[in-house]
């Protein structure tokens, strides 16, 4: 059999892949039938493909490229670490030097009391993680009866059952069985769509208070946690108004419910800080992280958990664990990877620089015809599609079918940016420089433009 390589021509490459790779949230045969583009190299913020073409990465791959591609210290890091100790694990009293020193790290860089740290592969796994957590915590408190976690409606924390089902995707809630019980959805903070006639503060107080409403139905003798991205991501990066996060913090400590920050997407300098929870003044019992802690570069997740939650699960036997929990080459990536984010001053510089820059061109797409919102916090934003921006309606086709065209004329046009529905997204390296963010843009409004001729 020839072995598979990047020389191969594309068509080839592409009917392999149709053949044998089952991808992730997509319609197998349609992308078959289309081909998928092969990526073959990257660096810094760009991509290549087989065709030998650059795509400026609007979305940090999967969220989660924070550092930028190409970065030699991470890869030469994995190479020491395998050499050395490439698997270990830390279930029956044994421990290595990466799980420690990357834990003390993250209780450094976390607020608050959030100083312990439980190991997955990934957020969702981290996030199965706190629904197991969270319950036993009460159980170990003698409050068993305190299961259900109430999370939002189009919210995404994951694809394994259990964090699916803290998700409120109606899509995939429509397969396999979930969500399983004991979870609760209340409604999303998206003014743009779901608002009406209130204004955006009203509408955040009431959407807030619908987290009030969900504890007093279940009973506060139900409620174990309230689980929520700071700023959902892909929901369609929907940014609540600014008297949402207050409420639900006075909520959570006036009913003492755990509160859950899913830190997935926001963590490691994504909103302008090294945390949302810290951007949006929130107060997290638990944080769930993933992608940027090691960008994307080792597959990792965690649960940062505060000291009153290590000490009471600390009294029982914890029945969890992955074979991957700590895996020492993900952990010294990830340590890696947080010193070069500090230490050069990426997550301070994207905060401070690029993202008032990268503020004033995103929301400058307002004056573009198609575009009713533009949101954006550090550096995840997104712009609303509509045929009428004054009554903020949505394209009368499919839902999503304007985003669909969209994001085929980004890609066209060499850059990636996703869709949801009707809302386009980035969430580009905190790399991006202020040339590379003029780029970004001008390939979003020829985008635009041509998404406006084919759809008018
Ligand atoms: N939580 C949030 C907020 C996410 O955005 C994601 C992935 O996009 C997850 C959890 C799941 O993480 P993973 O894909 O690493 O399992």
């Amino acid at each position: 059999m020839a072995t598979i390589t990047n020389h191969m021509p594309t068509a080839e490459l592409q009917a392999l892949d149709a053949a044998h790779h089952i991808h992730p949230f997509s319609h197998q045969a349609e992308l078959a039938e289309k081909g998928a583009r092969v990526i073959t190299r990257a660096d810094g913020i760009y991509l290549t493909d087989s065709e030998g073409e650059t795509i400026l990465d609007g979305m940090a791959g999967l969220w989660c490229v924070n550092i930028g591609y190409g970065r030699k210290e991470l890869a030469d890091v994995a190479a020491r670490q395998m050499t050395e100790l490439p698997y270990y694990n830390s279930f029956f009293q044994t421990t290595h030097v990466p799980v420690i020193a990357l834990s003390q790290r993250l209780a450094d860089l976390a607020p608050g009391d959030l100083n312990h740290v439980f190991y997955a592969g990934s957020g969702s796994e981290a996030n199965d993680t706190n629904i197991r957590m969270v319950r036993t915590y009460w159980a170990e408190k003698g409050k068993p009866t305190k299961t259900t976690i109430i999370s939002r409606k189009n919210a995404y924390h994951g694809s394994t059952v259990g964090a699916a089902s803290l998700g409120g995707m109606a899509g995939m809630h429509a397969q396999g069985g979930i969500p399983i019980p004991d979870i609760h959805h209340i409604d999303q903070p998206n003014w743009w769509a779901e608002g009406g006639d209130a204004t955006p503060e009203d509408f955040g107080l009431e959407r807030a208070q619908q987290l009030e409403q969900a504890i007093l139905e279940l009973g506060e003798d139900k409620v174990a946690a309230f689980i929520a991205e700071p700023v959902q991501g892909a929901g369609g990066v929907i940014v609540a108004p600014d008297s949402y996060w207050p409420e639900i913090q006075r909520i959570c400590d006036k009913y003492e419910i755990l509160l859950i920050a899913d830190e997935v997407i926001c963590g490691f300098g994504r909103t302008g800080n090294w945390f949302g929870s810290q951007t949006l003044g929130i107060r997290p019992d638990i944080m769930t992280v993933a992608k940027g802690l090691s960008s994307g570069y080792m597959p990792i997740g965690a649960s940062i958990v505060s000291d009153e939650i290590a000490e009471v699960i600390g009294n029982c036997e914890f029945n969890h664990g992955y074979t991957y929990s700590g895996h020492p080459v993900a952990c010294a990536v990830a340590l890696e990877n947080l010193r070069l984010l500090e230490e050069e001053g990426i997550v301070d510089r994207a905060g401070r620089e690029i993202a008032p820059y990268l503020k004033e061109k995103w929301e400058g797409l307002l004056d573009h015809p198609l575009v009713g919102e533009a949101k954006i916090v550090g550096l995840m934003g997104s712009v609303a599609l509509t045929p009428d921006k004054a009554s903020r309606a949505a394209f009368a086709s499919d839902p999503g079918t304007i985003g669909y065209i969209c994001r085929d004329r980004c890609f066209a046009n060499n850059l990636v940016m996703r869709h949801v529905g009707d809302r386009m997204i980035i969430c580009p390296p905190l790399v991006i420089t202020k040339a590379e963010v003029d780029l970004l843009i001008e390939r979003a409004r020829k985008s635009l433009d041509e998404t406006l001729e084919k759809a008018t």
